[in-house]
């Protein structure tokens, strides 16, 4: 079976994991501030944070900005659970977000007429939750200036945009959000096994996403309440978590960051490949907005259905009967059981309308011209003889 995303893993990272393992340290040694530093030079954010995942910096993220009991986060509703999950695990309500059929990132229209219609039910979001889809950019500079007029704090979950750029910067810069979180999850641009960055440029947030990090517990001096004690002394001022990242997964992220310019670059060629091969077919292809530069975390084309029967649904089943691992990311959050118990039914348009037709072609650094051409070939082939 083809997947539709694989890690590629050197023997350099190998011999770097290696080294931590022989070293004296396997956690809570150099490797994870080496990460932090490397990751902050890498995107010009002034602080990064290292976490188990990107599940926990999402959690952090919303602790720091104090979402609580009452409150309401926003976010699309085509993306991963955790993107949504954040708020529920502070005790907030989620609401959802229409997507742009052709982006698949949050529809600023969409946002804009919701945050007018909260204003007069008085449930405005205190958090909205940006998820650069695919990793394309949102529209960061919109979002930004509604953020100011509606008085919320932006999350970008950049999970699938590592070494992407938005108006010619990398993307964890922070220039129009609060805090942006990376995933290093295996399918994601660049992998520590398990693990999630969060990165500000907010000297309090950083402090605050720090001491969650670690049971809310503080060694450093000047944050002590009591400060006149000898050097085994710490306290805890604040109900933290244990996401903290191993040094083995940050000597395998600080070994695999000297490689993502070259895996979007590879991915981008891919994705050229895949738009040159498919272009003069009746699949919708992506399209690439001009003030971002994607990482193109997946491909994903749409397959409009004339008929009763769903083309997609055809094609999803020829495809993985051909050892083609096609897949769906995602279906709308609101649809899932967990989420349709708690809130009930919900419908947005564009998003079901995406559910019914996207489809995740594979794409990753590792993958050879020879399976994407016997991919484009199966695809062709699976609707001519429907
Ligand atoms: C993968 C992913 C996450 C969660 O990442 P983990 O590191 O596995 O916790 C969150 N949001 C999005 C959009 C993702 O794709």
């Amino acid at each position: 079976m083809i997947p539709y995303g694989r890690q590629i893993i050197t023997k350099e990272d190998i011999r770097e994991v290696i080294d931590v393992l022989n070293s004296d340290f396997l956690t809570q040694g150099p490797k994870v501030p080496l990460f932090e530093e490397a990751i902050t030079q890498y995107t010009k954010a002034k602080y990064a944070i290292a976490v188990n995942s990107a599940t926990s910096a999402l959690h952090l993220g919303c602790l720091a900005l104090n979402l609580g009991a009452g409150d309401y986060l926003w976010t699309s509703a085509i993306s991963f659970v955790a993107s949504a999950n954040c708020a529920l695990y502070c005790q907030a309500n989620v609401e959802f977000i229409d997507i742009d059929y052709e982006t698949n990132n949050i529809c600023m229209n969409a946002l804009e007429e919701k945050l007018l219609s909260a204003t007069r039910n008085g449930k405005l979001p205190k958090i909205v939750v940006a998820v650069h889809m695919a990793g394309q950019s949102c529209d960061m500079r919109r979002l930004f200036a509604l953020s100011k007029i509606y008085n919320f704090k932006i999350i970008e979950d950049a999970s699938h945009a590592v070494g992407a750029k938005y108006l010619g910067n990398f993307i964890g810069g922070c220039q129009y959000s609060d805090i942006t979180i990376f995933s290093f999850h295996p399918v994601k641009i660049i992998t520590t096994g398990e693990g999630g960055m969060a990165l500000t440029n907010s000297e309090s947030l950083a402090y605050k996403i720090k001491l969650l990090r670690s049971h809310g517990i503080t060694k450093e001096k000047a944050f002590l309440i009591d400060q006149d004690r000898d050097g085994w002394y710490y306290e805890q001022t604040e109900l933290g978590y244990n996401y903290r990242m191993s040094d083995i997964q940050a000597a395998l992220g600080l070994s695999q960051l000297k490689r993502v310019d070259f895996y979007v670059e590879r991915r981008m060629k891919l994705f050229d490949r895949y738009q040159d091969i498919l272009k003069s077919t009746k699949f919708i292809l992506p399209k690439l907005s001009s003030d971002s530069y994607s990482s193109n975390h997946l491909y994903i084309i749409k397959i409009i259905s004339e008929g009763k029967t769903s083309n997609r649904d055809f094609v999803y089943k020829k495809l993985i009967n051909s050892g083609i691992g096609v897949n769906l990311h995602y279906m709308p959050i609101y649809k899932q059981p967990y989420y349709v118990k708690k809130y009930g039914e919900i419908f947005l348009p564009n998003s079901e309308k995406y559910f019914n037709t996207a489809l995740t072609l594979p794409l990753y650094p590792g993958m050879s011209y020879e399976d994407q051409d016997f991919i484009c070939q199966e695809l062709i082939h699976s609707l001519s003889d429907h």
